[in-house]
């Protein structure tokens, strides 16, 4: 009994201590969103999988805290989220984004929206907004969203993937296969893309039945007149085994890293300062 009531208290005190790094967290990040150089978008590649071209990039954002180093986007964006920050966040990436690839030879750019963006009923006019004052052509832009975002009960989210559509920007749905909805929905989603999420790829060669997965994904989006995108593809087999299945588009470290602007930039053979 004593051991397990010291156990409760070790939880405690670790409990206290999450808390308090979470604070930490929310702190630092609202002074990171004012000072600003903390705070970059870096940028991956995407490449056709039949001749390895770049048809576009995905905006992930870096921060560099200036005591604990790089932290995940995956550990401050869920804080962002719950601390009111993520609509300022997602907000100056769009922007960061878009102002970037104006200039660049790419297709697409493709920016990540939190579910809580998406619920603000002047979300799509915001971005109307945006890509008026930049004279951005909408169809340049791609916003990712996960299949939560998409089936929010409010049907808000699901409004203004409608008007963002009507405008031309194009949406992808994000780390598909890891929401449990039904393949036979993925009709009624309002979506042009559907991003393979990387625990899928990871499976191939194993007997996992994860490449039988993705060739059913791959060939239900043809037949729907969806395009594909595998995400984390890191060895030249997976790159091989997804171009035999008839997937659009690789994204991965086989093929790039996500990289700052000025590594983009020369990637690209442009060399435009930014
Ligand atoms: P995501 O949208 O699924 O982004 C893909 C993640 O996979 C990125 O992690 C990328 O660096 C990583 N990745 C790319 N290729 C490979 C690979 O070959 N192997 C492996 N193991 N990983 C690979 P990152 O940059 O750490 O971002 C994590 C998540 O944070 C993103 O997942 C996205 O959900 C979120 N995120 C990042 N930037 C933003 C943003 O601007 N707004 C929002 N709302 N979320 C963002
Ligand atoms: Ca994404
Ligand atoms: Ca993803
Ligand atoms: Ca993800």
């Amino acid at each position: 009994k004593s051991s397990g009531r010291s156990r409760y208290a070790v939880f405690g005190k670790e409990m206290d201590t999450i808390l308090q790094v979470r604070r930490n967290i929310e702190q630092d990040l609202r002074a990171a969103l004012q000072a600003k150089d903390q705070i970059q978008v870096y940028y991956q590649p995407i490449y056709s999988a039949t001749d390895r071209k770049i048809t576009g990039v995905e905006a992930l954002l870096r921060w560099h805290h200036p005591k604990s180093g790089w932290i995940s986007p995956d550990v401050f964006i869920p804080i962002a989220e719950e601390a009111g920050l993520i609509e300022k966040l997602g907000e100056q990436v769009l922007r960061e984004a878009c102002t970037a690839a104006i200039n660049w030879p790419v297709g697409t750019v493709a920016v990540n929206v939190s579910a809580i963006e998406l619920r603000n009923p002047s979300y799509a006019a915001g971005v109307a907004h945006l890509l008026l004052s930049l004279g951005m052509n909408p169809q340049k832009l791609e916003l990712e969203m996960t299949e939560s975002a998409l089936t929010d009960n409010s049907g808000q989210c699901e409004q203004n993937v409608k008007a963002l559509r009507q405008l031309g920007v194009r949406i992808a749905l994000d780390d598909f296969g890891t929401g449990f909805s039904s393949l036979s929905r993925l009709q009624r989603l309002e979506v042009d893309r559907i991003k393979i999420d990387r625990s899928f790829i990871k499976g191939f060669g194993a007997e996992s039945g994860d490449e039988a997965i993705v060739q059913a994904i791959v060939e239900l989006a043809r037949a729907t007149g969806l395009k594909t995108t595998a995400e984390g593809v890191e060895t030249k087999e997976q790159g091989k085994r997804l171009q035999q299945m008839g997937c659009d588009n690789l994204q991965g470290f086989l093929l790039s890293q996500p990289l700052p602007v000025s590594e983009l930039n020369s990637l690209l053979g442009e060399g435009t300062p930014s």
